[in-house]
């Protein structure tokens, strides 16, 4: 391959949507299609119709009212229509000569003037028309759409598209009719012209199916191939001891666990007892108490004598869930002579290394912190159990390298004396002798490696949901637990959406909070081709509600605050001194204040629907009713668009964690998959988990006996779909 310098900005483009092979351009597919293939007359045609028409140019000028514009009309003998352009070249209009016999293609509207269509593709008549329907394909601004049609194309053409489903076990896809990969992706790039193009863009096409049952096929043999090399490894088995750690977190909490965290934690701590690693996914709505279960869980592992670390993606998240679980823990950890300990980039040299000391000692016996948990520098004694919270906010890097270094964390050999729970079958070997230390060489240091070997147990805890049987069948490398109920006495958030007109009844509410000893969140949008311009706005807000809130104290949190600033200004709010916190969207993930009652995010109309509802549910926490203004300021026309709409209106709607998911897959379509697949979401290009359930189910059923049966086709299959990818497949 070329050296990155000498590539084209296209060709770099292919390379950043992961189209290096032959067979990656084979499988990109188009997301829709556009029909070249007949002529419609005008007289045919209405409103609202993506059209192609041919015809002879009758006029043709230049328009200088409300702007600048190219303004030519046509006649197909039926009918005549303009074509508008408000960008054009002299080049542009020179083609478009009065006389000129010419097709147009575009959406065609009756307007104030008559018949027409803005920017319509245009060439030449007399050419042929092309055989089959146009693939449109997903792709990004540096990727013209032409160029990337004829790398498609021809991949396409070179690419193997051999069967790797073996024969006897095609018919388990459950795929009526069953059309070859060949056959799938020959149609799929190239539809004849009578194709139903509903069926395409539903994709129930039998084309799409076979593809979809490739595609799922792929996920669950990578999945189920990691699990099985898992399952190889041993981990420490961590068992809850009567009147232990565990027991005494749980009598000193000032609530009781709900069943649904109850039933987790069982989960969890089944898992734990096992000297297979743990590799398990809590999943639960935002508040619906997700920390305390990974706190007991931590409880069990240090009470057996192992270390814990607990990672989150923000410095906030982890400075909050750190004052927590000193809180919870430290009380029961000190007297045994045991701390907590605390890693972020941002911490002072001096700290750093007396914490870095304290790990590799054993006297931490949990460590919380960010990513900085994972760096390079950082040894524990024995780590036996890693949780990672809000899992998906880190990037697919990020938690590929979290997950390699916790597979890579090497135990150091206990010293006699320090309680260990080594597999059974380990343990005779670990001790040499009749369970005393002293046994002959060769023995120690065989134990010293098997113990070496030993991997911690991995929790994940994630809020983005989906629904528990899908999550169960779509992970085959994860075991999945789900927290399906909010903890007792909670009211819901009433959610208003509101023209940013109206600020000052806002701010009216604010004082009416305020009185009342509530405290308030105030979001501000990240702007992100700009931070100086979000700062601004967080800033100017923070300005005018001080101005507005005279008595108050109102604090300014963003980004790109030295990290003890923002330790100081949270802890204010949180200590309940702060009434109103102005903040950028940092605070978006996990923050835990109840007595905050009412969140305002300015311009709601810029964030996704599940960051919205994350940001929501940062309220609601407490026993108090709490309320979520959601601020609009409309475009330019003085309307909001459509896809703004619907989100703001699914906020007001509904609560429901699953259910906002759901309508955000509904509301973003099919064209975003781009995005979410370098967001690093569960990379599924063209099965919907909530409408395949049924080609899941025959891939889950379809998997194990590939790879028992038919290993090496098992590896093709899984090498021609994910290629160098099959890591990101992993949650
Ligand atoms: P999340 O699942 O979003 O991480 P948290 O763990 O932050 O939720 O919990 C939200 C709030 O609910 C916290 O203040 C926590 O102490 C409280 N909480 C957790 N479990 C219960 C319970 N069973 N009863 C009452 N409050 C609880
Ligand atoms: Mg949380």
């Amino acid at each position: 391959m070329p050296a990155a310098q000498a590539l084209s900005a296209p060709q770099k483009a292919l390379l950043k949507l992961g189209l290096a092979r032959d067979i990656d351009l084979a499988l990109h597919l188009p997301y829709r299609y556009e029909d070249e293939t007949r002529i419609v007359k005008l007289r045919d045609a209405r409103d609202g119709d993506t059209v192609q028409v041919e015809g002879t140019i009758t006029d043709n000028h230049v328009a200088y009212r409300p702007r600048r514009q190219l303004v030519v009309t046509i006649d197909d003998g039926t009918g005549a229509c303009v074509l508008r352009f408000f960008s054009f070249y002299p080049s542009q209009q020179k083609a478009l000569a009065v006389g000129n016999r010419i097709l147009a293609r575009g959406e065609l509207k009756d307007s104030l003037y008559g018949r027409q269509m803005v920017h319509p593709v245009c060439k030449p008549a007399g050419g042929t028309l092309p055989q089959a329907l146009t693939p449109v394909y997903p792709t990004v601004a540096a990727l013209p759409q032409a160029y990337l049609r004829k790398a498609v194309l021809s991949g396409l053409a070179r690419a193997d598209l051999s069967e790797t489903i073996p024969e006897p076990l095609s018919p388990q896809l459950g795929l009526q009719p069953a059309w070859t990969l060949r056959e799938a992706l020959e149609f799929l790039h190239h539809p004849g012209p009578d194709t139903s193009l509903a069926t395409l863009e539903d994709h129930s096409h039998p084309a799409w199916q076979r593809l979809k049952a490739e595609e799922l096929l792929a996920q669950q043999l990578s999945q189920l191939q990691s699990k099985r090399e898992r399952d190889r490894l041993h981990a420490p088995a961590l068992r809850a001891r009567a009147a232990g750690l565990h027991e005494r977190l749980l009598a000193a909490l000032p609530f009781e666990l709900t069943a649904a965290q109850r039933r987790v934690g069982e989960e969890i701590a089944a898992d734990i007892a096992r000297t297979v690693p743990m590799h398990r996914l809590l999943q639960g709505d935002v508040g619906s108490g997700k920390t305390v279960v990974a706190a007991l869980a931590a409880a069990v592992a240090i009470d057996a004598g192992w270390q814990c670390a607990l990672m989150a993606p923000t410095e906030i998240l982890a400075e909050q869930h750190f004052r927590k679980l000193v809180g919870w823990l430290e009380p029961l950890l000190a007297p045994l002579g045991h701390g907590v300990a605390w890693l972020t980039g941002g911490q002072r040299k001096k700290e750093r290394g007396a914490m870095l000391e304290a790990l590799a000692s054993g006297e931490a016996a949990l460590v919380v912190g960010t990513h900085a948990v994972i760096q390079e520098q950082v040894q524990f004694r024995r780590l036996g159990l890693a949780i990672i919270d809000e899992q998906h906010r880190f990037g697919v890097a990020q938690r590929l390298a979290l997950r390699s270094k916790v597979t890579a964390t090497a135990v150091i050999p206990a010293k006699a004396g320090i309680q260990s729970d080594v597999p059974e079958a380990l343990d005779s070997r670990l001790r040499g002798n009749d369970g005393k230390t002293g046994g002959n060489e060769e023995e120690m240091g065989r134990a010293a490696e098997v113990q070496r070997s030993l991997e911690p147990h991995l929790l994940m805890m994630t809020a983005t949901p989906i629904p528990r049987t899908l999550a169960m069948s779509y992970y085959a490398d994860l075991d999945v637990s789900t927290i399906d109920e909010l903890p007792p006495g909670r009211t819901p958030v009433v959610t208003k959406v509101v023209a940013d007109s109206r600020r000052e009844e806002v701010v009216e509410r604010i004082r009416a909070q305020l009185a009342q000893g509530r405290q308030v969140y105030w979001v501000c949008p990240l702007i992100e081709e700009s931070e100086a311009l979000d700062l601004r706005n967080a800033t100017e807000t923070h300005q005018e509600l001080a101005a507005a809130l005279p008595r108050v104290q109102v604090g300014l949190l963003h980004s790109r605050m030295p990290a003890g600033e923002k330790k100081a200004v949270m802890a204010q709010f949180a200590g309940g001194q702060m009434g109103v916190l102005v903040s950028t969207t940092v605070i978006e993930v996990g923050v835990d204040v109840p007595n905050a009652s009412l969140m305002v995010i300015e311009h709601a109309e810029r964030f996704g629907l599940s960051q919205l509802h994350q940001l929501r549910g940062r309220v609601g926490r407490g026993a108090a009713a709490s309320a979520c203004v959601l601020l609009y300021s409309p475009g330019e026309n003085g309307r909001l668009g459509d896809t703004a709409r619907a989100r703001l209106k699914a906020m007001a709607e509904t609560h429901d964690g699953f259910e906002i998911a759901r309508r955000d897959l509904e509301i973003r379509g099919p064209g975003e998959f781009l995005g979410a697949r370098q967001s690093g979401a569960p990379l599924l290009r063209f099965a919907d988990l909530a409408t395949d359930t049924r080609l899941l189910q025959a891939a889950r059923r379809l998997a194990p006996a590939m790879l028992d049966r038919f290993p090496e086709h098992a590896r093709r299959h899984a090498e021609r779909w994910l290629g160098g990818k099959s890591e990101y497949l992993k949650a």
